[in-house]
């Protein structure tokens, strides 16, 4: 008692610290927008090679210091902007570089929060940010690095009503995002506007990157005209991905932001990066080039803004814009059951047998007492699990024979469970019933320390 009394102390006594931390790195936000303003209107202020404040000379000796990049490479990052969409994973680690490398201008867009189980891969956010805007987080980030680049903020999510407006300020866009809609329009927008594409992605233990629409290169469209099915479009909400792949990838976001800004090197046009962590291989493959039939930068009708603007990504990709998990609903209410009443047949010790649907990996994270585990997809395989599992169920209860056991079927969110409930219907398994919600709503409604995932 005396443990989780001083837990619950050093829990409040950090709660304050971080809210009187937050108040700090509020006043210094302040402070340092008006520093820049200082510094940017005071003409006087004295400049030497190519135009470099006496202040960048010291900071970025280094970069001065490489022939192939010099005061001409660091001058160009100065007077360049780079827009980051998506302070994830790869925004993470690709917004802390460019943050220190000292370019004028670096504007971040994110809608979302940060959450708990971000931090193995979202680099630039902290514990002491769960739950507040990843803009603001990573923005207090970039700030604590580098007070003498501007940080420009955007709050909202990026759609073709805002962004046009919003990429039009930036020389350079960085794709960090993780959907389909979004590398859509963010590729058609980069070509209304003429503007180069760092666009990155990583899933699992893999990674990639290229560059569009760069000098006469070509756009996401030119290489992907038609989105991939719906299924195919993994996401690290739904699927895994190990924390330093993304790190990879973004690292090389932005040196390739930084190549293309100061005007140095071969950017990684027409050419596509492929990471395989696994077996530790890099390679670089030739992509195809611009396509003249391309629907976005081709020769006979490219994009226009308004045809940018009233363009649908959403329903072209089949798949939203946010992130908000997929809630199926396949299956009448009477074949459905809430994980409420389900907690209240335990109570009432009737006779169930509960299959867990979900993949074997899945199932050893954290599982229900009493449940068998068949996986969805080899559902069909194993259905004499299942009548076994019934009449032992039956056998242990003393029931008479023909008296229903119940069959409940769980996942993890709820849409697995009503599609295998669906074909356990059409093989007669006409009782079986799924727990809407999954163990989601396990633990949202019956047990809070029951953990997610
Ligand atoms: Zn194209």
């Amino acid at each position: 008692m005396a443990g989780s009394e001083e837990e619950s102390r050093i829990i409040r006594e950090m709660e304050s610290l971080n809210e009187s931390k937050r108040k700090i790195d509020d006043e210094i936000r302040v402070l340092q927008a008006r520093l820049l303003q200082i510094r940017q209107n005071n003409h006087s202020s004295k400049t030497y090679g190519n135009n470099l404040p006496a202040h960048h000379i010291y900071r970025y000796s280094r970069h001065l210091l490489l022939p192939s990049f010099g005061v001409e490479g660091q001058a160009n990052l100065l007077n360049s902007s780079v827009l980051v969409v998506g302070a994830g994973g790869l925004g993470s680690p690709a917004l802390l570089y460019l943050a220190a490398c000292g370019l004028g201008r670096l504007g971040i867009v994110d809608h979302d929060v940060v959450e708990l189980n971000n931090l193995h891969r979202q680099i630039i956010h902290s514990e002491a940010y769960i739950g507040r805007p990843k803009v603001e987080s990573a923005a207090a980030a970039c700030r604590s690095i580098n007070s003498t680049t501007q940080i420009v903020e955007y709050k909202e999510a990026l759609r073709a009503t805002n962004a046009l407006e919003i990429m039009s300020k930036y020389d350079v866009i960085l794709d960090a995002t993780d959907n389909a809609p979004s590398r859509y329009m963010i590729s058609d927008c980069c070509v209304v506007l003429g503007k180069p594409l760092v666009s990155g992605a990583a899933v699992g233990l893999e990674g990639q990157l290229t560059v569009y629409n760069y000098n006469g290169g070509p756009c996401y469209r030119c290489l992907f005209p038609t989105p991939p099915p719906t299924t195919a479009c993994q996401r690290c909400s739904d699927s895994g991905v190990l924390g330093v792949v993304p790190g990879i990838i973004g690292c090389l976001q932005a040196l390739e932001a930084v190549k293309i800004s100061a005007k140095v090197g071969d950017p990684l046009s027409g050419r596509m990066l492929l990471l395989d962590a696994m077996s530790a291989r890099i390679r670089i493959v030739k992509i195809r080039g611009r396509s003249p039939q391309c629907e976005a930068c081709g020769d006979t009708s490219p994009l226009t803004r308004q045809q940018f603007q009233k363009f649908d990504y959403e329903s072209f990709t089949q798949s939203p814009l946010s992130t908000t998990p997929l809630k199926l609903k396949l299956l009448p209410g009477d074949a459905r059951i809430s994980s409420t009443e389900f907690n209240k047949k335990i109570k009432d010790a009737e006779p169930y047998v509960l299959v867990d649907v979900r993949p074997s990996h899945h199932y050893k994270i954290v599982s229900l007492p009493r449940s068998l585990n068949i996986p969805l997809s080899s559902l069909e395989d194993r259905l004499p699990e299942i009548s076994s599992a019934l009449k032992k169920e039956q056998e242990c209860r003393g029931l008479e024979s023909g008296r229903g056991t119940a069959l409940y079927v769980v996942c993890r969110r709820g849409n697995d469970s009503q599609r295998a409930v669906e074909y356990l219907h059409k093989m007669g398994f006409s009782t079986a019933k799924d727990i809407i919600g999954g163990l989601e709503s396990w633990t949202f409604d019956i047990d809070p320390n029951f953990p997610t995932y």
